[in-house]
């Protein structure tokens, strides 16, 4: 297992659908593992294929729930049925949301309260998890990934225009810049 570097925004694979998940193979299953450690490392709630420079459908997560049980898990190849979104004004605090593609920034986003989960685990088994609050967060941005979509892309006004800045002022947006969790400390 490895720690592998994280693409940042502007590089393509990440504002790029990717591929379906053809073969659970040990190439699929070393990827898996290294994206578990990835995420463990930087650290994150969630991790997509695309973030580590692989173009394919599948995320992996992990969540502390209220009983403080770990609920980790890989979605293969997912589809994500949501609520509609309501329309009541943004919490600045309680809806703040992050990346680890924009590393060590947070801007307020609108999710769909629930979601429906559905994916293949690595044992080729079929899934579906129901999610509310921040497990449904983590499930939507996951899964924006996979369809090339990043949270910034999402903003609103005027936090759209904020997060543009603040990839500018780093000299991100451009394609190969990555960082690597354990050695690049972006968020100090
Ligand atoms: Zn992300």
């Amino acid at each position: 297992m490895a720690v592998r570097p994280i693409s940042i925004t502007g590089d393509p694979v990440l504002h790029h659908r990717a591929s379906e998940v053809l073969d659970i193979d040990d190439e699929l299953r070393t990827l898996v593992a290294d994206m578990f450690e990835t995420m463990d490392a930087a650290p994150g709630v969630g991790l997509a294929g695309p973030q580590v420079g692989v173009g394919l459908r599948l995320f992996v997560w992990s969540w502390i729930d209220d009983d403080g049980g770990d609920q980790r898990g890989v979605a293969i190849n997912p589809t994500l049925w949501q609520s509609p979104l309501t329309i009541e004004p943004l919490d600045d605090e309680g809806e703040s949301e992050g990346c680890l593609s924009i590393p060590g920034e947070r801007f307020p986003l609108r999710r769909a309260d629930s979601v429906l989960l559905r994916a293949t685990d690595l044992d080729g088994q079929p899934f579906e998890i129901e999610a509310v609050g921040w497990l449904a967060r983590i499930f939507q941005h996951e899964y924006d990934h996979l369809d090339g979509v990043l949270y910034a892309d999402r903003l609103e006004h005027p936090f759209h225009k904020a997060a543009a800045k603040a990839v500018k002022r780093a000299s991100w947006g451009v394609p190969g810049k990555t960082w690597l969790p354990g050695v690049d400390h972006l968020d100090d």
